[in-house]
């Protein structure tokens, strides 16, 4: 392989690699644009039609080829296709494309993709490290023949709001790393995907003859805690000081898992602490658009597992932050799970929900809880779709003037209410972000622009600062900073539309600006490698990969 550079860019074609071998190369191919001169001097010539391409004219041929399949899982098929042909061609069209190709690389069409991941496989990315594997767990990863510096690993037990897809699940990492490289421009041989396969207990799955997984029940208990202890040394023994995010862990692992290992090595968990981060950007932008302060909301959660309790606390921390006790703070946060509004002497909370269970009579429906509670804001993250009801929205844009309404589960099914409906039954005056995509809405003759409270805004920018800064922990204060980059590049013309986060194209400038606060804080907390450079972003800018020929 041909190391990346500094910046992690694609090294030119190594002499070595020549002819067929090249072109079966997906990170030096250029396919039809290698130059009359390489095709002599790599032979080449012969191997390719005459004429010779510019990038620019390819990735034109892909996106109109691309925009002429029949549907969104077709087209991820394609997209796959092309990532294992030509890497540059496939980022840069990522890259030029990212409001259209996001929702097909990533949620919602990911969903699809995952649920139908052994009938789809063309080819292997990333690794795959079974039950099995047990003792053996360093070997496989050194099976891997790039440098990572970036670990992306579920166990597929709660792939978005569809729950246990097994080793389908390895969409989901391999969709994220792409987002990382499109993003921010973190190189893709940087970026490992692995698929914990412990078995699953979707019977659907162990009863499809095209399930690519272990056909086993999942692994729990004590031999589950071991399999991933042994991943985690290993991971940090093959490639030292590599960033390890977990990602779709069903939520009783994912807490734990966190748990025991933030404080001790460089770990994220996206689903709990990168939504949180673009959840309460989200929330800073609303205040924006309300003149409110965050510290006089409350926050009412249809939901309580990881997405819920990772916003509820560092939300509770940005209303400390403007002056509360601790206590005061919480106490303005409320969650609903599937028995009901969480209560103080309701039985068997876990520690993340006991942290938000305030005394308040049983209620067990939404509904009751907002009539209740009178919210100034409600966020979705239930996976439980069509949940924000007309009279759910009717309500709350009677308690408030300009209600603020999240409903951010994934994928689109799941979907607590379109932007449409969150419009339409409020009069046109909700604050609304959500997590699937959706066209602008016209209501009452204003046109709203809704964004995504996507983790994409966030978690690429992180783990770029995390690896520029080489730090030693990833902490909620990076979140926290995180958050605060994002919504301070949200502009005025994007609130005006009621657009809570800035537009997707300038993904690239918003990590790039997230990595620098996150590096800054790495150098400041002494959790960094090395002395401060004195230009953070230019060192930041410096690192990322730009896929050209
Ligand atoms: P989770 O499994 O940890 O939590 C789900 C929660 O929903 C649990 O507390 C459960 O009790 C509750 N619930 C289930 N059925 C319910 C019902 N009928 N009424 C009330 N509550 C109910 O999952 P999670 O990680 O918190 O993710 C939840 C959803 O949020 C998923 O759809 C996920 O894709 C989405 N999500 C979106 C983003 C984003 O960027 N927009 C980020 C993270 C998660």
């Amino acid at each position: 392989m041909n190391a990346p550079d500094r910046a992690g860019n694609r090294a030119t074609a190594n002499e070595a690699v020549r002819g067929i071998a090249l072109l079966r190369d997906p990170l030096l191919n250029k396919g039809t644009a290698f130059t009359e001169q390489e095709r002599d001097r790599l032979g080449l010539r012969g191997l390719l039609p005459a004429h010779v391409q510019s990038m620019k004219a390819q990735a034109e041929r892909v996106m109109t080829n691309l925009r002429n399949l029949p549907n969104d899982l077709e087209k991820y098929v394609a997209l796959n296709a092309l990532h294992d042909r030509n890497e540059a061609l496939f980022f840069r069209i990522v890259c030029d494309n990212i409001d259209e190709i996001q929702p097909l690389i990533y949620t919602p069409t990911v969903g699809l993709a995952c649920q139908r991941f052994g009938h789809i496989f063309q080819r292997p990315r990333g690794l795959f490290i079974g039950a099995k594997d047990r003792g053996r767990i360093a070997d496989l990863l050194r099976n891997w023949p790039y440098p990572a510096k970036l670990i992306v690993v579920t166990d597929g037990e709660r792939i978005l709001g569809l729950g246990d897809l097994g080793a389908n699940g390895m969409g989901i990492p391999v969709g994220k790393l792409s987002l990382y490289a499109a993003c921010a421009g973190i190189h893709p041989t940087l970026c490992l995907p692995v698929m914990l396969d412990v078995g699953t207990n979707n019977e659907t799955l162990l009863n499809d003859p095209y399930y690519v997984g272990l056909r086993q029940k999942r692994v729990t208990g004590t031999a589950y805690e071991e399999f991933v202890d042994e991943f985690v040394t290993a991971a940090r023994e093959v490639f030292p000081g590599v960033l390890i995010q977990f990602e779709d862990f069903a939520n009783h692992n994912a807490f734990h898992l966190l748990r025991k290992y933030r404080d001790k090595i460089n770990v994220f968990n996206d689903d709990i602490q990168g939504t949180a981060s673009v959840a309460l950007a989200g929330l800073f932008s609303a205040m924006r658009m309300t003149g409110g302060k965050l510290k006089d909301q409350t926050i009412l959660f249809f939901g309580a597992g990881e997405a819920a309790t990772g916003i509820a606390e560092l939300t509770a921390s940005a209303m400390a932050a403007e002056g509360l006790s601790e206590a005061d703070a919480r106490a303005r946060i409320w969650l609903v799970d599937s028995k009901g509004l969480v209560v103080k002497d309701r039985a068997g909370l876990n520690a993340e929900k006991a942290r938000f269970a305030h005394p308040h009579a049983q209620v067990g429906d939404f509904l009751l809880a907002i009539k209740a509670l009178k919210p100034t804001a409600i966020i979705g993250v239930a996976a439980v779709g069509g949940s924000f009801t007309p009279e759910v929205l009717k309500t709350m844009a009677e308690l408030n003037k300009q209600p603020i309404i999240f409903a951010l589960s994934n994928p689109t099914s799941k979907a607590e209410c379109s932007a449409e409906e969150a419009y339409k039954h409020t009069d046109g005056r909700a604050v609304f972000a959500c997590g699937s995509p959706y066209d602008p809405v016209t209501v009452n003759g204003k046109t709203f622009v809704p964004r995504q409270g996507n983790n994409s805004y966030i978690f690429p920018g992180v783990g770029l600062g995390a690896i520029v800064s080489g730090t030693r922990l990833v902490t909620d204060e990076m979140f926290m900073a995180a958050a605060h980059t994002l919504a301070e590049l949200v502009t005025e013309t994007d609130i005006r539309q009621g657009s809570l986060y800035p537009a997707l194209p300038r993904i690239r400038e918003v990590s790039a600006q997230i990595a620098a606060a996150v590096a800054k804080v790495a150098y400041d907390r002494d959790l960094a490698a090395e002395q401060p450079p004195n230009d953070l972003l230019a060192l930041v800018q410096s690192q990322m990969y730009d896929p050209r020929y």
